[in-house]
């Protein structure tokens, strides 16, 4: 019964990210029905949507964390790094709530070659812009607030929360990673996740990626951005890839539905270096990616 589920498995992950669906879906928003009850609230790691990632960080060691927290452990989480004992080979390690880091089996990142040619571009953006600040939390630079708008994917709403980067990107193609990669951060009303991923490299100037490094704090801390335009920071939605996965820094959850763009975006050298100056290396290196599809469009 067990192998024939694994093979169901696969099929209704297929359906869920895209094929046969996506064409129905695109024109309009109404709820997914194929919500996929592996990765919904159940998760453990799911937290209440008021819990934001500023209360996560001020909250006491050892007290339920938020899944904001997760994305950007500060002092609050278990002590974690992209080196040494702390680095990602130990991350299953260090705390019992991490052993999907070391035993998932849909893992991210991973290398993006070789995707599955599917209709997924089933994706529609209605981000806001937003007076946000912008966060050192000791492992990347984050851009959050609230009121940020929403993505649709799959018909299904994911409210924006924040954005932030790794250098260098954290997914490959074909073997090669980029210099940079933003996450922009969505979740919907039953927690789970939908993360978009943009290569970064340079060879242009990027107006609001200069102004997130000249206001990011030096040292862990938070400031105000301004306005911030998140669409700045995306190139066109010509080409994507999608794939069901998790998130890639502690507890490594698989509550996340990946878009990739194909496009990458051009900033400044300078900017690369500026970030590159806090955080030399915060990439997870690239996962198995066992019984999954990427799908490509
Ligand atoms: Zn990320």
């Amino acid at each position: 019964m067990k192998r024939v589920l694994a093979g169901v498995g696969i099929v209704a992950l297929v359906a869920v990210i895209g094929i046969g669906t996506a064409k129905a879906l695109m024109s309009g928003e109404a709820p997914h029905a194929a919500a996929e009850a592996k990765h919904d609230a159940a998760d453990a790691h799911a937290a209440p949507a008021a819990h934001d990632s500023k209360d996560a960080h001020e909250a006491p060691e050892g007290e339920k964390k938020s899944i904001l927290s997760h994305l950007i452990p500060g002092k609050d989480g278990a002590h974690w790094g992209y080196e040494g004992s702390t680095g990602p080979e130990n991350w299953g390690q260090i705390a019992e709530a991490n052993k999907a880091c070391a035993s998932g089996l849909e893992q991210s990142p991973i290398d993006l070659t070789g995707g599955v040619d599917a209709e997924v571009s089933n994706i529609a953006l209605h981000w806001k812009p937003a007076e946000w600040n912008v966060l050192n939390n000791g492992h990347t630079i984050q851009v959050e607030g609230k009121d940020g708008g929403y993505a649709t994917i799959d018909g299904e709403r994911f409210d924006l929360l924040q954005f932030h980067f790794h250098t260098p990107s954290e997914h490959t193609i074909d073997g090669r990673n980029y210099p940079m990669e933003v996450h922009f951060v969505h979740k919907n009303a039953e927690g789970r996740l939908a993360v978009i991923g943009v290569l970064m490299m340079p060879g242009g100037e990027n107006p609001l990626f200069s102004t997130i490094m000249e206001k990011a704090p030096k040292e862990e801390g938070s400031a105000s951005v301004g306005m911030i335009e998140q669409r700045g920071m995306i190139a066109p939605i010509d080409g994507i890839y999608r794939y069901q996965g998790s998130l890639t820094t502690p507890p490594c959850s698989e509550t996340v539905l990946w878009t990739v763009l194909s496009t990458p975006i051009l900033v400044s050298q300078k900017d690369v270096e500026a970030f590159q100056a806090m955080f030399p290396m915060n990439a997870r290196p690239i996962q198995p990616v066992n019984r999954r599809y990427v799908l490509r469009d």
